[in-house]
């Protein structure tokens, strides 16, 4: 929060408006799913409703909490009163309805400048610090150990949701408090649609089978994924997997200080090119992660983000193949002082099982 407030002149704002909720969890520590919060200069308040009188209690810090009576809008814009002259309130674009905002206008008394926000708590969010290290190395262990589990039960004529279910229910019997996302497991020619939904088909032997996964622990998530194939695969299944493997290496050994995003995309696509499938790659190949699944900073072309210490990020190269299938090899990487180390460590070699 502090840090916050010392960006606030940054963008020219007074007041900074936060709605997003990973957002607010993360300023204050608050999990409920309707608050607002506002950061002053010298002050924070937490605007929620009486469902959550308790819960705030217990998880907010370094905010005062108010209890809304008639709306979080209306509530804000009695506190916003209080400035005597129009008040520089920066927002997010992404997280405030049109009706929001007018509403305020109008309840404000004197008037309101908007100040879109650069994303500012998102870049604060994208450096992670030992509490939230740890939480993800957790977070990683734990699918770690889910996918280590399924290579031992998945067999011939389970079906992809099947499959999807023991995934998640692992997770919660491991400690999770759930997915970080929608499992996917796509397998045969379904393996060519990077973000498949699990179906009622049924797994088919010498076909690629996509496992995406992620699980939340303490509000933090992971995120891998493995192909596997049951039975033999064909040659050029195989040839297809080395070269994402290769790609997926690559890519790890360019994530250091100082690199930036679109050079540690640069690596996967370079190799890829070599085995002439970079056109098969049809996305970027990693993203942030910690509270949400997917937050700053990207790693695709064109992407300047510098590398920091303690970003934690994700190496997902993939390869399509419309009449195939598909393969994608995805690790969590956090950037250390000297280089990168991986979160998550199940076994990366083809699994034909
Ligand atoms: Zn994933
Ligand atoms: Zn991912």
């Amino acid at each position: 929060m502090d840090k916050l407030r010392g960006l606030l002149p940054e963008i020219g704002a007074d007041v900074l408006l936060v709605s997003p909720l990973p957002n607010i969890r993360y300023l204050c520590g608050f999990t409920g799913s309707a608050a607002l919060l506002l950061v002053e200069a010298s002050r924070s308040s937490l605007f929620t409703d009486s469902r959550y009188t308790l819960q705030a209690r217990e998880e907010v810090s370094g905010a005062r909490i108010h209890i809304a009576k008639h709306g979080l809008m209306g509530a804000v814009a009695e506190a916003l009163r209080s400035h005597r002259k129009p008040v520089r309130v920066g927002y997010s674009p992404h997280g405030l309805t049109v009706a929001q905002k007018k509403l305020l206008d109008a309840r404000s008394g004197t008037g309101i400048r908007w100040i879109p926000d650069r994303s500012i708590v998102e870049g604060l969010r994208a450096v992670k610090d030992a509490d939230e290290l740890e939480r993800m190395r957790d977070a990683a262990d734990l699918i770690t150990r889910v996918f280590r589990d399924l290579v031992r039960m998945i067999r011939p004529k389970m079906s992809e949701i099947e499959v999807a279910a023991e995934i998640e229910y692992k997770i919660k019997r491991y400690g999770g408090s759930g997915p970080s996302f929608d499992t996917i497991v796509a397998s045969g020619l379904r393996s060519a649609w990077p973000h498949a939904r699990p179906t009622a088909k049924l797994l088919g032997k010498s076909q690629f089978i996509v496992l995406d996964h992620g699980a939340i622990i303490r509000g933090y998530c992971s995120d891998m994924t493995r192909t596997v194939c049951l039975g033999r695969a064909t040659q050029k299944m195989r040839r297809i997997y080395a070269a994402v493997l290769e790609a997926q290496a690559a890519a790890r050994n360019a994530l250091r200080p100082g690199v930036r995003a679109e050079e540690v995309d640069g690596a996967a696509r370079g190799v890829l090119k070599r085995f002439k499938l970079d056109g098969y790659f049809t996305h970027s190949t990693g993203h942030g992660l910690g509270l949400e699944v997917h937050e700053m900073p990207r790693l695709g072309k064109n992407e300047r983000t510098i590398m920091r210490e303690g970003m934690v990020v994700t190496i997902e190269p993939g390869v399509y193949i419309s009449n195939l299938g598909g393969v994608r090899i995805e690790d969590e990487m956090v950037v250390t002082a000297t280089g990168a180390t991986t979160l998550t460590t199940a076994p990366r070699e083809f699994l034909e099982l």
